[in-house]
């Protein structure tokens, strides 16, 4: 079942060159988790402000459960669309504590069943022993808990999450995603994640919204948009991509790391640019070998390498976190790759020259 459509959804501030959206389609299905994602000033806000309803659409359609609650220049208001908010700043009431920050969106219900209620989710957050703490009193990621518990407990519709873990330590970030996710998975809830983070993303998400420029650059599964991006800037975005310079010929495409078979919509004597990522390549040293390490950056679980090809190109390649080669060790490379990505040259000529300025 469909609880959010947009379809086409426009919108664009006075002074402002380009649409900080536009014609924006995308579906999200009930317990399912989308995560809006792009870099700073993409759009992402912006759309999460549609769904919830703060900002009404220029052009374009946003149906909630079936019916239209946007259309251009008029919006339903948030209290009416049964949405919950999650912020960056949590934006607790600070003068209220844990049990009553949370109860604060139930004054519909009788006492007894709201005091059940918000035991109930203070309870699923973990807070239990914390109910009657004032915010001030609690860590970043409990502060988090309580903004969550409180978005939950009138059952909404829907929850907006705006990158809701910026503000807190790696550690912590890290910890919250997989709590929040937890219980969001839980409760059922459909919901809407907005993160400049790819691994956030794709940690948390069922489906993921690219954005760049206020466009929708790709609307895919975590997978489908890490194996099979659509442009290089969606290729770049979401992890590392090198681009190797390649033809068409025989039904093969043929690089200087080896020829794999042509699965791409690329024809006989095209020039393209395969995409590689540092995990479709493996290193054998070898004496002979025509490719040399650079330089290794060891991460833990995975060895990173900067391997330099004999075009004078530089690749990179992560290897198992035992596997230690020198610099300047002369290495065979051998492509493993599972899903062939290709652009048309110029397009990631074009990309490039774009990042640069
Ligand atoms: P993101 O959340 O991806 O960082 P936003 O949706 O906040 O991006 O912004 C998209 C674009 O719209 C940016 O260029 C931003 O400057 C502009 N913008 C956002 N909100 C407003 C506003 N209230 N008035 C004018 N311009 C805005
Ligand atoms: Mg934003």
């Amino acid at each position: 079942m469909t609880v959010i459509e947009l379809i086409k959804v426009s919108k664009s501030y006075p002074q402002e060159k380009i649409p900080a959206a536009k014609e924006i389609s995308l579906k999200i299905e009930k317990g399912e988790i989308l995560a809006l994602l792009g870099p700073s000033g993409s759009g992402k806000t912006t759309v999460l402000r549609l769904i919830a309803g703060f900002e009404a659409p220029d052009e374009g359609v946003i149906l909630l459960n079936g019916n239209v609650v946007s259309e251009q220049g008029i919006a339903l208001p948030p209290e009416k669309r049964g949405v919950g908010m999650v912020f960056q700043d949590y934006a607790l009431f600070p003068h209220l504590t844990v049990s009553e920050n949370v109860s604060f969106g139930l004054k519909k219900m009788g006492t007894r069943e709201r005091d059940q209620k918000t035991a109930q989710i203070i309870e699923m957050v973990g807070l239990s022993d914390f109910q009657n703490r004032y915010p001030h009193e609690l860590s970043g990621g409990q502060q988090q808990r309580v903004a969550l518990a409180r978005a939950l407990a009138p059952d909404p519709e829907l929850i907006l999450l705006d990158e809701p873990f910026s503000s807190l330590d790696p550690d912590m970030c890290i910890r919250m995603r997989e709590d929040v996710s937890a219980i969001l998975r839980k409760t059922g809830s459909t919901a809407v994640l907005v993160t400049h983070d790819h691994e956030e993303a794709f940690n948390m998400a069922d489906k993921v919204a690219l954005l760049n420029q206020g466009l929708l650059q790709q609307y895919d599964t975590p997978e489908g948009i890490y194996h099979t991006p659509l442009s290089p800037f969606v290729a770049d975005f979401v992890g590392k991509a090198d681009f190797v310079p390649g033809v068409i010929e025989g039904g093969k495409v043929v690089t200087e790391m080896g020829c794999l078979e042509n699965k791409t919509a690329f024809q006989e004597g095209d020039e393209v640019m395969l995409m590689i990522r540092p995990d479709d390549i493996d290193l054998r040293p070898n004496p002979e070998g025509k490719a040399v390490v650079l330089d290794r950056q060891f991460r833990g679980s995975e060895n990173h390498y900067r391997v330099q090809l004999s075009s004078g190109q530089i690749i990179h390649s992560s290897q198992h976190s035992t596997a230690v080669y020198p610099n300047q060790q002369p290495v065979d490379l051998q492509l493993q790759i599972t899903h062939i990505v290709a652009f048309a040259q110029h397009e990631v000529a074009q990309y490039q020259r774009e990042i640069r300025t």
